[in-house]
């Protein structure tokens, strides 16, 4: 398959890398009018059929049309892995072989999936594990829509995904058009169904393409801080040379931000780096006067970075400083460590290798 079109190599056009109107338009020239593209929409999002011939409701002439010139994929699964604390990271193996993560936590009432975006990724950010395979490739619209739908359908009669959130392997941004594609599929009805309040892209901040993001989509954007200053931010996130802080904020502030929209800043504490009162108190400068949440992460150590988790006790200093002055501020409980699940801890090279061994032992074993 050609990576970045998704046309398969021998000339098939992957249907689930197609938004509504992208696969009216392809089929409208073969005979489907809107209501037999519903159908067929249906058949690959609701249902998970893949073989043209299990589509009853479409006529025999148009299957066999649909057969000779397009595919629906699937992502293969490498193996499913289970956290003592009930979080659940999926391990899926792409057409071409590369491995890529979706992590399922569920918290009371809410089910959510991080799903990637990329595989790999170009940001090197210096905390983070995913940095460090540089990029492969942008994964394909219906890469990024296929881990929802793979998810739910291991999923008990009774439980559904309810968040999404776009915070796996790879800036979302880096892969604009197919994210804004695979958006679609997200909140299409007839698709995967989600709701615009419930789907949230994530950031290290690109500043064009978030302008773009909030213009075009309805979806919740989260920012990752991480830093009060430029040279600490660009210490840690070298983006920052490309946008800065100061051009970022600006950036934020400006926003069209839709009727009670907010935006998440997500704000990694690494210990003697960044989790001071004064870091506070510059966080709470640069967030006066945007519509801002702020989440918290205690940093996830890992053997492979030396850095530091702040201490409960400057966690909760931080925290009560920012809730002190008005700030919407929640700290982010650690979920899935034990099975490198947690933030920042996704495609390492050597974790995915480690991951592919154990997952013989797993619940979804090496497909
Ligand atoms: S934190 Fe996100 S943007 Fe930064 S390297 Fe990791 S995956 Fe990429």
């Amino acid at each position: 398959m050609d990576g970045e079109t998704g046309v398969v190599a021998e000339g098939k056009v992957d249907l689930k890398d197609l938004s509504f109107p992208m696969l009216l338009a392809a089929l409208e020239p073969l005979g489907f009018d809107r209501l037999r593209a519903t159908r067929l929409y249906k058949w690959i999002w609701k249902k998970n059929v893949r073989d043209f011939e299990r589509m009853t409701d479409i006529t025999g002439p148009l299957r066999r049309k649909l057969a000779a010139r397009y595919t629906i994929s699937a992502l293969g699964s490498a193996g499913v892995f289970l956290s003592e604390d009930g979080t659940t990271k999926y391990l899926w193996r792409t057409h071409d072989g590369y491995l890529i993560e979706s992590v399922l936590i569920p918290d009371g009432e809410r089910l959510t999936l991080c799903v990637s975006t990329q595989v790999g990724c170009a940001m090197a950010c210096t905390f983070c594990l995913t940095g460090d395979l540089g990029l492969k490739r942008n994964l394909l619209p219906g890469e990024i829509a296929d881990q929802p739908l793979q998810v739910s359908l291991g999923l008990p009669p009774d439980q559904r995904i309810t968040n999404i959130v776009m915070m796996g392997m790879g800036e979302p941004l880096h892969n604009y058009e197919n994210l804004v594609i695979a958006l679609d599929l997200y909140l299409n009805q007839d698709a995967l169904n989600f709701s615009h309040r419930k789907v949230t892209v994530s950031t290290v901040g690109l500043v064009p393409a978030m302008r773009r993001l909030v213009a075009e989509t309805q979806v919740n954007l989260a920012v990752s801080l991480n830093a009060t200053t430029e040279a600490q931010r660009a210490e840690v996130m070298p983006i920052t040379r490309r946008y800065s802080l100061a051009e970022l904020m600006a950036a934020c502030r400006e926003l069209p931000l839709r009727h009670r929209k907010r935006i998440t800043f997500e704000y990694v504490m690494m210990a003697g780096f960044n989790d001071s009162l004064e870091d506070a108190a510059r966080l709470a400068e640069l967030l006066t006067g945007v519509r801002a949440k702020i989440n918290l992460i205690p940093y996830n150590e890992n053997p492979e970075r030396e850095i530091r988790r702040p201490d409960e006790a400057a966690v909760r200093r931080f925290h009560t400083f920012l809730l002190d002055r008005g700030f919407c501020t929640s700290v982010r409980h650690t979920r899935g460590r034990d099975i490198s699940a947690a933030c920042g801890q996704l495609g390492g090279p050597d974790a995915l290798a480690r991951r592919l061994r154990r997952s013989r032992d797993s619940v979804g074993g090496v497909s």
